[in-house]
């Protein structure tokens, strides 16, 4: 019988090394068959100041010791993936489901492949609390640094699920905002695999908070959907990208487009789409020199209503660009039905497919189906060389990423451009050093 508890206080001089550590004193748990490597990882925990360390050998009993403990959620559970009996993937489902860790750090001894599909599992839901994967032998320091995730990712509540710091702003508080003038944009980069040059931008949304800083979109467009507030608020935004537009070509730069985001509800408005055009005719900005950016989700939403909004601003000479392409469920079909200009990958098919073999497998038919319909390509999330290199080679037109720039605001686009010229002339041309 392994699965026997052992209440382990941490070593005195470790312990106060890490006191202030989220782990310091919790309980938490090790899956592993192996009693070797199960007493390996219970050392390192100790080390690292964790207090009381349950042990079990594979999935079940893992489950049977997590019942035991009356419905308060171990702070962490550290599983092998490869044991006999319940392996570390389905013991992740069930602790998902049943909510019975906050945390989840997941080994293995091969395979980066099998340690990508629990990666994945963990980003679709956040009540998984997944900290990371690690390969075996762990290592203390990898072993710590997942540990510190726990920590940046907020206290939590009992089941582990990523609370925001602050609850999503009230309706009033948005109007204000919307009034005062407190939403703008910050502009990302789409540069042209080919030459390394400009092609456009993506205007992206930012709060201008009073009391709290400037905001990401996450903090405020979940409280803007649904509500009439969303119509005034893309419209705002796009009033500033239209000047933004006029201001650059007075200053002599080469043309560019901007991408704008869409949401569900601007597009099943066809009043929207009426005065989203009026704006930009007034403006004298050319239709085609912006692309609007919408997922596949917001056009299954209210499908009738956004074909025909789509079909409508492909008519008026606008650009349209799946957003988030890879991971809706009928991608393949609702693509080829929509007038898009214009195919952005997930940054979770573009991110480290280098690595990864199943990123890499999405990326490549991804990259394909775009190629065979004809449309522009771009791959967003490009963070290192090595993804660059390999959509390169893939053929994909446009890259956007924090390995050619971070969404900056508007005055700072120039600079950029100065700074950044032959550092993309070099990735373009292929022969740039590593990062
Ligand atoms: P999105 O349309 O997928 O926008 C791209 C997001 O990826 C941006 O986050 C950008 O900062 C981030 N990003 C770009 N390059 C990288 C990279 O290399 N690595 C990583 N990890 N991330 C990268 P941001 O600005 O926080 O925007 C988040 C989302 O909010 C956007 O996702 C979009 O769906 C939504 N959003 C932003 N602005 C607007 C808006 O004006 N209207 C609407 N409806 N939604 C908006
Ligand atoms: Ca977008
Ligand atoms: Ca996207």
């Amino acid at each position: 019988m392994n699965a026997t508890p052992t209440t382990t206080s941490a070593p005195g001089v470790q312990a106060a090394a890490r006191a202030g550590a989220p782990w310091h004193g919790q309980r938490v748990m090790v899956v592993d068959d192996s009693a070797v490597q199960r007493s390996y990882l219970v050392g390192l925990l100790r080390e690292l100041g964790c207090g009381v360390i349950l042990e079990a050998a594979d999935g079940n009993e893992a489950l049977r010791l997590l019942e035991a403990e009356q419905g308060v959620p171990l702070f962490l559970v550290l599983t092998d993936l490869e044991m006999p009996g319940m392996d570390g993937i389905e013991l992740t489902c069930q602790l998902r489901e049943r909510r019975l860790a906050r945390h989840l750090i997941v080994v293995s001894a091969r395979d980066p492949r099998l340690l990508e599909i629990i990666e994945n599992m963990g980003s679709e839901d956040a009540a998984i609390g997944l900290l990371g994967t690690l390969l075996k032998p762990v290592q203390r320091d990898a072993l710590e640094a997942l540990l510190t995730r726990a920590g940046s990712a907020g206290s939590g509540d009992a089941a582990g699920a990523a609370l925001p710091e602050h609850a999503l702003p009230a309706a009033v508080e948005l109007e204000q905002a919307l009034a005062a003038g407190q939403f703008l944009l910050h502009y990302q980069p789409k540069v042209t695999m080919q030459t390394g040059h400009l092609k456009g931008l993506e205007a992206l949304a930012r709060w201008q908070h009073p009391a709290r800083g400037l905001l990401a979109p996450q903090h405020f467009i979940p409280a803007l959907e649904g509500t009439p507030l969303m119509a005034g608020f893309t419209l705002a935004l796009v009033r500033q990208v239209l000047a933004q537009l006029t201001e650059w070509q007075r200053a002599g730069l080469p043309p560019l487009t901007v991408s704008v985001n869409l949401s569900a509800d601007n597009l099943a408005d066809r009043a929207f789409v009426d005065l989203l055009a009026a704006a930009v005719q007034a403006s004298g900005v050319a239709p085609a020199s912006l692309v609007w950016e919408v997922t596949e989700t917001s056009v299954m939403r209210q499908l009738s209503q956004a074909l025909t909004n789509l079909g409508r601003l492909r008519l008026m000479g606008f650009g349209l660009a799946m957003d988030d392409f890879g991971i809706g469920y009928s991608s393949m079909q609702q693509f080829a039905r929509c007038p898009f200009t214009e195919l952005k990958i997930d940054r979770a098919f573009v991110n480290g497919a280098s690595q990864w073999p199943n990123r890499h497998m999405v990326l490549k038919s991804a990259l394909e189906l775009g190629q065979r319909l004809g449309v522009a390509t771009v791959a967003e999330g490009v963070e290192t060389a090595a993804d660059w290199q390999l959509l390169r080679t893939l053929g994909c037109d446009l890259a956007q990423g924090y390995l050619l720039a971070r969404p900056m605001p508007a005055g700072e686009l120039v600079t950029w451009m100065r700074s950044e010229r032959r550092r993309l002339r070099a990735l373009a041309e292929g022969h740039a050093p590593p990062d």
